[in-house]
């Protein structure tokens, strides 16, 4: 392709033009095929080219693609909701639609505004949020995001909303170990509510596993708990952004619920369409959705495209497919498995510092020493190099990042589509080892 007007990620950069995928294989129009060890960006759930979505997609498109949803509702649409709801866990049973996760997070913060408008409460209008975050790239989600490296342009019209650490095992914010960990950085939000005020205070966001800006950072078990109850306590609600973690990346339908915690109100994308269609949702939970029902009965949201049937029928295809072959239940060994493989790789590579995650949600974390964990400099462009390089051995895996400003620090995530095979995962361990052995070498 010699000449483009397309706006690519660089646009001096040079990328393979796409021809078909196949389950966890794409592709390209020169015929070179790749392992897609990260799902796109997290988000090609149940692989690329399942005939039952296409169907599915096709069938919707058939009878017709788009309705304006203030005139109709839909089948398509109705059902996912009803999907939904018996998926989440709790009373987490309203679904809003939206086309990304940056529209999600920010739906989900504007109910969260809106719930204590309803009730009187005019003056809870602030989110709180974390540092080494990330929450989408609309001015909102950004204002929520504790991204430097996304924030820098921005800084003029973006909210201060990233006030707390987050539960950083590995670089511990209070140099404690798991042995005398006292959730020190969960008590943190306390301190930062009663600075702020709890009173102007509407909610408080977090990703369960932080993706983006911490290549899997996984928080110590009681974590969430003890958020959670801070949160009750200052009447504050709690938003966990699942748009990584959530639609069975982990093995449950919510990060959340490995840790026993209830939010109440969740953002859902990438996963959700696997990749298929553009579609996200906020999930509302009863508690939330209560007062708007018996006032305004308007939840102050919404796109021209939400919720429109042809995305939906994707969507609800895709747990359908979820479902009929019990994916879900499978990503915990499948998960275990891959990340011991990654655990010996770590022992053999001196730059792998850490190997975190859960389900196939996996990161590593790359150091220029381990043992003081000295980050590389930002101008040796590790992780990009990493990225490129194991591209260029037929493998995908995801650009994150890892530090302690969250943006500047290299990691990379491991989340091939759930749907991947023992046989597939060893295939990708050694892919890894060949690209990391050749990396060792372009840093000697
Ligand atoms: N929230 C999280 C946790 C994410 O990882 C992302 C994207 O990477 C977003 C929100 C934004 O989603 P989108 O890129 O679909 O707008």
């Amino acid at each position: 392709m010699e000449r483009t007007y397309l706006i690519k990620p660089s646009l001096d950069g040079d990328y393979p033009v796409v021809d078909y995928g196949d389950g966890v294989y794409l592709y390209d129009t020169a015929g070179r095929q790749y392992l897609d060890a990260a799902a796109g960006a997290v988000t090609a759930n149940i692989g690329h080219g399942v005939k039952e979505i296409i169907e599915a997609m096709n069938n919707q498109a058939e009878k017709v693609s788009f309705v304006y949803r203030s005139q109709f509702s839909s089948a398509a649409a109705e059902q996912l909701a009803e999907k939904l709801a018996r998926h989440a866990p709790g009373d987490l049973n309203w679904s809003f639609f939206v086309n990304s996760g940056s529209e999600a997070t920010e739906t989900a913060m504007k109910i969260a505004i809106q719930y204590w408008q309803e009730l009187g409460r005019t003056g809870k209008i602030k989110i709180l949020s974390r540092w080494i975050s990330y929450h989408g790239i609309t001015l909102g989600a950004l204002s929520m995001s504790g991204h430097p490296g996304r924030r820098a342009r921005f800084t003029s019209l973006l909210e201060d909303y990233p006030v707390v650490s987050p539960p950083y095992c590995y670089r511990c914010p209070y140099n404690l170990t798991p042995e005398s960990c006292a959730l020190e950085c969960a008590q943190e939000l306390e301190l930062a509510l009663k600075r702020t005020n709890p009173e102007t205070v509407a909610a408080f966001i977090a990703e369960p596993i932080v993706g983006a800006a911490g290549s899997a950072i996984t928080p110590p078990p009681g974590y969430y708990k003890k958020i959670k109850q801070i949160c009750d306590r200052y009447e504050v609600l709690f938003i966990a952004d699942e748009v990584m973690t959530g639609c069975g990346r982990t093995g449950t339908m919510l990060a959340c619920e490995h840790w026993g915690v209830l939010p109440d109100l969740v953002a859902l994308g990438k996963g959700m369409g696997s990749g298929y269609a553009p579609i996200a949702a906020a999930l509302v939970s009863e508690k939330v959705i209560e007062p708007i029902r018996n006032g305004s009965k308007v939840v102050m949201s919404g796109h021209t495209l939400s919720a429109n049937p042809q995305s939906c029928a994707a969507a609800l295809a895709v747990f359908k497919y979820l479902e009929k072959n019990n994916i879900m239940e499978d990503v915990e060994s499948k998960g275990t498995y891959l990340k011991n493989l990654l655990v010996k790789l770590q022992r053999q590579y001196s730059f792998i510092g850490d190997v975190r995650g859960k389900g196939l949600l996996l990161g590593m974390e790359l150091v220029s020493d381990k043992t003081s964990k000295q980050p590389f400099s930002p101008e040796m462009k590790v992780t990009e190099r990493l990225v490129h390089l194991a591209r260029e051995y037929g493998l995908l895996i995801y650009p994150a990042a890892a530090g302690l400003d969250g943006s500047s620090g290299d990691g990379v995530i491991i989340s091939p589509p759930l749907t991947i095979t023992k046989r597939e995962i060893e295939e990708l361990v050694k892919r890894l080892k060949t690209v990391l052995e050749a990396f060792k070498q372009e840093l000697k």
